[in-house]
């Protein structure tokens, strides 16, 4: 793949276009029983089962429904944990099955929520494979099968042919829940959901504030104050932005994805990607690879860039990184190599301290709920509606209490500052470079001549 001067750079996401129906702004003062602030994938499930429920519910977002990572995400819709399943194991092995329990079961409603809401977001149930690309990354395959099975998450392991997915990767492990979707048009369908319920949706409605007042909840925005009840903070990685915030509740990394130009469907077929499942390589930060419904690839991450300070950054993928995705791309696809980037766009994603979706109060009013460390597309919406499950019964689901924290103290992240993130990148490319001098030397390629190749790390 390959970088051109018509690559289109996006602030939004490649997937759709921004709604022409933007809702008005709040712009008077009102009461509701429960505020729910931020529309992404966790906001609006909250506020759509909230309605559900009967409850009086105001739904504040500062842009648009679906403006955040909700539209912006590779569209794998995963049922095992995001980060590293070996450290997760090693620090909550009692808790894996719950765990399990909780990500494969999120994978199911949001597979629930298409079917009963009629969203057309071309979702394919393949189940999504973390790939190998390096001996040493088969080791680590077969380790994580072994927790996940052990688990009892439903996984399958093979080599490439046996799961379906291109010759270039080398094993494998199949998640068999979950799948590939458009996030765009199921973000769309989910917002047109909260529009068309008794929810009262305001979208250019930035939440500057959240106070008490001794009566409930004071929301303040720009033109207009909510007073509720509850709250629920579904902001997500902009999260930070409020003092009542809890303390280093998550870290925003900034996140990429490019897409191809449309391939011909005979040079896809020669792939040998069958199963069509998501690929997401064994880096300590990953790779994916997905296939479209409109013949193209998307895939992205491979390096994560922390935000240093609120209100985070409009911002568009650095063309530096983009040629770096490309370069990949085209070791991981060579008979693609000549194919070019038709866009790229990225988003903030929050990853805990712990890597585990988290869920709590801050005093009994102030709900709030993280899902992401990269698989909040399954796990966002999931928690979402737990947590209004939660408000209108006031009983926890069996899955919330998985992740819920009853202090709200977070320890600061370790390998996250922009040293260290550095650190696991290069380790990743220098893993790459030993087993693709290894490949290479096979093939006859010398050393020097590898060293002469793109992509090796500056
Ligand atoms: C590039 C990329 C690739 C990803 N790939 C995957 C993937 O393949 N699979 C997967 O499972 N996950 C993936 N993720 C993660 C997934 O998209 C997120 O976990 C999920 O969207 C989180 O949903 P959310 O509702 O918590 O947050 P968001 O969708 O980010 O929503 C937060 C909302 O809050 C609003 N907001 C912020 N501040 C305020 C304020 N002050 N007042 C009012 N509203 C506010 C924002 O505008 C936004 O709409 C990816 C993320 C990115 C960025």
């Amino acid at each position: 793949m390959t970088t051109t001067s018509n690559t289109v750079y996006s602030t939004f996401t490649g997937w759709i276009d921004p709604p022409t129906d933007v809702r008005p702004p709040l712009t008077e003062d009102l009461t509701c029983r429960v505020a729910v602030i931020g529309g992404g994938l966790a906001g609006m499930s909250t506020a759509l089962r909230l309605a559900e429920r009967g409850v009086d519910t105001v739904l504040l977002e500062a842009e648009f429904c679906g403006y955040g990572s909700a539209s912006r995400n590779a569209g794998q819709l995963a049922s095992a944990p995001g980060g590293d399943i070996q450290l997760l194991n090693l620090f909550f092995r009692k808790r894996m099955p719950a765990i399990i329990r909780l990500t494969e079961n999120a994978a199911h409603h949001v597979e629930d929520l298409i079917e009963t809401l009629g969203i057309d977001c071309d979702y394919e149930p393949t189940g999504n494979v973390f790939t190998a690309v390096s001996r040493g990354q088969m080791g680590r395959v077969r380790r994580v099968a072994k927790i996940l099975r052990g688990a009892g998450a439903h996984v399958e392991e093979g080599s490439s042919r046996e799961l379906g997915v291109p010759h270039g990767f080398v094993n494998g492990l199949r998640e068999v829940h979950g799948g590939i979707m458009n996030p765009g048009k199921f973000t769309r369908g989910l917002r047109g959901a909260v529009l068309s319920s008794s929810a009262r949706v305001f979208e250019q409605s930035k939440v500057a504030d959240i106070a008490r007042d001794g009566a409930g909840v004071v929301v303040s925005t720009p033109r207009g104050v909510v007073r509720a009840q509850k709250v629920v903070l579904a902001t997500n990685a902009f999260a930070g932005e409020w003092d009542i915030a809890p303390k280093r509740l998550s870290s925003p990394m900034w996140v990429v994805e490019v897409e191809t130009e449309p391939i011909d469907p005979e040079r896809l077929a020669a792939l040998g990607w069958t199963s069509r499942s998501g690929l997401v390589t064994q880096h300590n930060i990953m790779e994916n690879y997905r296939l479209t419904s409109r013949n193209t690839i998307v895939c992205g991450v491979r390096r994560i860039e922390r935000g240093k300070s609120y209100p985070l950054p409009e911002k568009s993928p650095d063309p530096a990184l983009v040629a770096e995705l490309a370069d990949a791309f085209a070791r991981r696809f060579p008979t693609l190599a000549d194919v070019a980037v038709d866009r790229a766009w990225g988003g903030w994603i929050a990853i805990t301290s712990t890597w585990l979706p988290i869920a709590g109060k801050i005093g009994d009013d102030v709900f709030y709920s993280v899902a992401c460390n990269g698989h909040g597309l399954a796990q966002a919406p999931y928690l979402g509606s737990l947590i209004a499950d939660l408000i209108v019964t006031g009983t926890p689901a069996d899955d919330l209490r998985t992740v819920w924290i009853e202090e709200p103290k977070f320890a600061r992240p370790m390998m996250m500052g922009r040293f260290g993130l550095r650190t696991v990148w290069a380790v990743d490319r220098v893993n790459d470079l030993i087993n693709g001098s290894r490949r290479n030397a096979r093939k006859g390629f010398t050393a020097a001549q590898f060293r002469r190749l793109p992509s090796r790390p500056s």
